[in-house]
């Protein structure tokens, strides 16, 4: 076991009050430590006014305010808006905020049908109760857990990169409380999505103290059932996270492909735990009733994307709880993948839609600044990835 103290932005409030207390902090300091950083998203010591000078004096030399900066945000037409952060050693990262689009449905400019997904966000989107069109935008926030990923998809621009580094459970955080402090002012971050760069439960003990964290009462607060894990099949950690959370925390399985021949093809982790081992495991989740497994999709055109693999696909679910997410492959500057015609795109949806699933084709979103799955770009670290398209 590694003897590193704990970041401050992932102490819990426990963790809080023994840290506090070689500073002259008292156990209560911990709580209200933790509730400025995670409840009200303040970072700079200075500012937490009910704590005695000194200890904000010694917090502030602590640098809890420099974990992350956002480098470069920009905003999508739809108002999606992707941040470029960089963290302490230089590394950077992407994580996504994404607003609702309930009111809009059907209205908003799409090549595609109007009950699509709206996009990662609705990893859980559609399992709450209809917004009504007044009151504050839900906005899902997307985040990174990793620099790079050792997966190696090879239709993802963060396999194709190679893991960098890990990230901190702080670092995980820290996303959540930048994005936040960007929200505008009709806006309320309703759902996280650890669907950004990096294969979560590759960095199992980080997203799972990051996890406790967001869902921790007397911070952020989310429900755990707000919040969607997406993995490309670590079948060993599929299991601990189920019995972590009592199967509470959304799970999507990046699946892409019905047999283990293509599977493997385009995710070498399915040698490692092949489509059997996965389909066990994806049973074993204890699911609360009524909750789905969301799968996700990823049409690549010639690879995945016919009317017979969308067949075996619906019989390797038969009988699972879950929903299918098609998303039409975004391009990436490092391969000449693509994605099928939209016509193909139908047809493979209508196969699923025939056979009784819920299927839904994702739209795009953000993808004019690249914040679109699998564009989260390792730029500065990798600067030949190009980030804006036009
Ligand atoms: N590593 C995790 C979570 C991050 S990837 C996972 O693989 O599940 C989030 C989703 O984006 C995954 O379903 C992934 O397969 C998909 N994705 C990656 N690159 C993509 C691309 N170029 N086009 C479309 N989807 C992509
Ligand atoms: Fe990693 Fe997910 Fe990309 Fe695969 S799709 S390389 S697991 S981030």
């Amino acid at each position: 076991m590694s003897a590193r103290p704990t970041p401050a932005l992932a102490r819990t409030p426990e963790e809080w009050a023994e840290a506090v207390r070689p500073l002259g902090g008292r156990a209560f300091h911990g709580k209200q430590i933790f509730r400025w950083i995670h409840a009200r998203g303040v970072v700079d010591a200075q500012k937490m006014s009910d704590l005695p000078v000194q200890l904000r004096s010694a917090l502030a030399a602590d640098g809890m305010d420099r974990v992350l900066d956002v480098a470069v945000e920009r905003r999508a037409l739809d108002s999606t808006r992707k941040l470029l952060v960089k963290m302490a050693d230089g590394a950077t990262v992407e994580t996504v905020l994404i607003p609702g689009v309930s009111g809009h449905k059907g209205v908003l400019p799409s090549p595609l049908p109007a009950d699509e997904d709206a996009d990662a966000a609705a990893a859980v989107e559609d399992e709450e109760e209809e917004d009504a069109s007044e009151g504050p935008v839900k906005v899902t926030q997307c985040i990174s857990t990793q620099v790079g990923c050792a997966m190696g998809c090879v239709f993802c621009a963060s396999g194709v990169a190679g893991l960098k580094r890990q990230m901190g459970a702080d670092e995980i955080v820290a996303q959540v409380i930048a994005g936040r402090a960007r929200l505008d002012d009709n806006e309320r971050l309703s759902n996280v999505v650890y669907m950004g760069m990096g294969e979560p439960l590759h960095n199992y003990e980080a997203t799972v103290r990051s996890l406790r964290l967001l869902t921790h009462p007397d911070g952020i607060n989310l429900s755990s059932r707000r919040i969607t894990v997406s993995t490309s099949g670590l079948v060993p950690e599929i299991a601990r996270l189920g019995e972590d959370f009592g199967g509470n925390i959304g799970l999507a399985i990046s699946l892409h492909a019905a047999d283990d021949e293509t599977r493997s093809r385009l995710m070498p982790i399915n040698k490692r735990y092949p489509l059997a081992v996965l389909m066990d495991a994806l049973r074993k989740y204890p699911l609360p009733r009524r909750r789905r497994i969301t799968i996700e999709y990823t049409l690549v055109a010639g690879k995945n994307d016919t009317a017979a693999e969308a067949k075996k696909l619906a019989k390797l679910l038969r009988g699972l709880p879950v929903k299918v997410n098609l998303i039409p492959m975004n391009p990436i500057e490092a391969s000449t993948l693509g994605p099928p015609y939209l016509s193909g795109v139908l047809a493979f949806h209508k196969v699923l839609v025939d056979a009784g699933y819920s299927c839904f084709i994702r739209r795009r979103r953000g993808d004019d600044v690249s914040a679109a799955c699998g564009q989260l770009a390792l730029l500065g670290a990798k600067p030949k990835v190009r980030v804006d398209r036009s």
